[in-house]
């Protein structure tokens, strides 16, 4: 099938909607509701939309994505309206999370009702539901009059879709259409907390933090075990998604990590002196265990990928282009990226997975990446990255 592209110029351009923005957007939405699929921008990646009450839509998102069927679908929907005939009953706590972070980057598992398909949900009993906040992915929604059911627009391993031409690269020709909003802002996917229980357990942090959370509802939020080690292959998560490796670059990757890698330490009483000592500290002892490790796997006559960021930079090309730099001599062999600025970690989750993407283009054996802080907004990106790398983590 050809895939149609579906460019929005004007909000591109300027932010806002042109009346040939929507014309485009009610073809879109006309697609959708008649079971086709069509990918489209949200704030966190592109979803791949299809009618989430349509069983065979939901089908052929699998089919599209490749992605085994028990890996349940996130359901998206533009208004609070449209909530109550998805779950059985609208639990109080969804009802404070979504009156503070709705529309947005957050979704929430509760009890399905008979409506919702399990081939949508992958088999469970419950329905994962998410209000985007993208004024082009609410526009859609509406137009579509339906619930739209969307993972990630991308193959099922590869790294998420930031852009239309990753979900081009990946969908051309599986899809009947690709709404192109330009890239999406966050980078990261949505953070999803399941509420299905009496406590609520967080099953996917993303850019509402745990602590958030804990704000909001006055509570403990539990961490799925899932998030803390690598799963047993006979273990069923409850985030099924969580069991398959994930937003992953053809080559193997590991990251150097340090606890003192973030800048923000947990003392606040510490002195900026101290806390920058520390800071400086953590990326040295990085820097130089990366480029021990680049070493190594150069000599091994690999091509090597160097995922970086802005404060490091420097520190590699040095290495690089010295005539007496530890890498000199390895330099057509090495491909480097810096992934973001630490001290403002938004560029780091909007950048993460076209680093990933791009080192799969320059076709690197091995990539050495570093790691970057756990915290807030942090522990969504170290999340992608252990994923990324089948949690091959260095402590220094
Ligand atoms: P993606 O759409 O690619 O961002 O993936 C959606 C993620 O949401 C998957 O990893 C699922 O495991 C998770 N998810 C969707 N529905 C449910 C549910 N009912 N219970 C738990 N996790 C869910
Ligand atoms: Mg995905």
């Amino acid at each position: 099938m050809e895939t149609k592209i579906f460019r929005l110029n004007e909000y591109i351009n300027s932010g806002s909607l042109s009346e040939e923005d929507i014309e485009k957007l009610k073809q879109a939405g006309e697609i959708l509701k008649k079971g086709g699929l069509v990918a489209f921008p949200t704030e966190t990646v592109y979803g791949l939309g299809g009618n989430a009450l349509l069983k065979d839509a939901s089908k052929d998102i699998y089919a599209a994505k490749g992605r085994p069927s028990d890996n349940p679908l996130i359901v998206h929907i533009s208004d609070m309206d449209e909530l109550p005939q998805l779950v059985e009953s609208v639990p109080e706590m969804a009802v404070k999370l979504a009156v503070k972070f709705w529309p947005g980057p957050l979704t929430m598992v509760m009890k399905k009702s008979d409506i919702v398909p399990y081939e949508t949900t992958g088999g469970l009993d419950t329905v994962a539901i998410r209000m985007p906040e993208h004024k082009v992915a609410n526009m859609l929604i509406k137009l579509s009059e339906v619930p739209v059911a969307a993972p990630s627009a991308n193959i099922s391993g590869r790294p998420s879709p930031t852009s239309a031409e990753h979900c081009i690269e990946d969908l051309s020709g599986r899809i009947e259409a690709i709404v192109d909003g330009g890239a999406s802002a966050i980078g990261v996917e949505s953070t999803i907390v399941d509420l299905s229980g009496e406590v609520p357990v967080l099953l996917r942090p993303g850019a509402i933090t745990v602590e958030m959370l804990k704000e909001c509802l006055q509570r403990e939020v539990m961490l799925d075990p899932a998030l803390e080690k690598p799963l047993d292959k006979n273990i069923r998560p409850k985030a099924p998604g969580m069991k398959y490796r994930h937003y992953a670059p053809k080559a193997p990757m590991i990251i150097i990590q340090s606890e003192y890698s973030s800048g923000d330490s947990e003392t606040d009483n510490m002195s900026e002196a101290d806390k920058k000592f520390e800071f400086d500290e953590g990326l040295k002892k990085i820097t130089e265990c990366a480029i021990r490790n680049i070493e190594e796997k150069c000599a091994e006559g690999l091509k090597l990928g160097i995922i970086c960021s802005d404060e490091t930079m420097d520190i590699y090309m040095h290495e690089i282009n010295d005539q007496s730099g530890k890498l000199h001599s390895y330099r057509d062999k090495l491909e480097i990226m810096s992934a973001g600025q630490r001290a403002n970690e938004i560029t780091i989750a909007h950048n993460l997975f076209a680093v990933l993407r791009e080192m799969d283009e320059r076709a690197v054996d091995f990539i050495v990446a570093e790691g970057f802080s756990q915290k807030k907004l942090g522990y969504a990106i170290m999340n992608r990255m252990k994923k990324a790398a089948g949690q091959h983590v260095i402590n220094v």
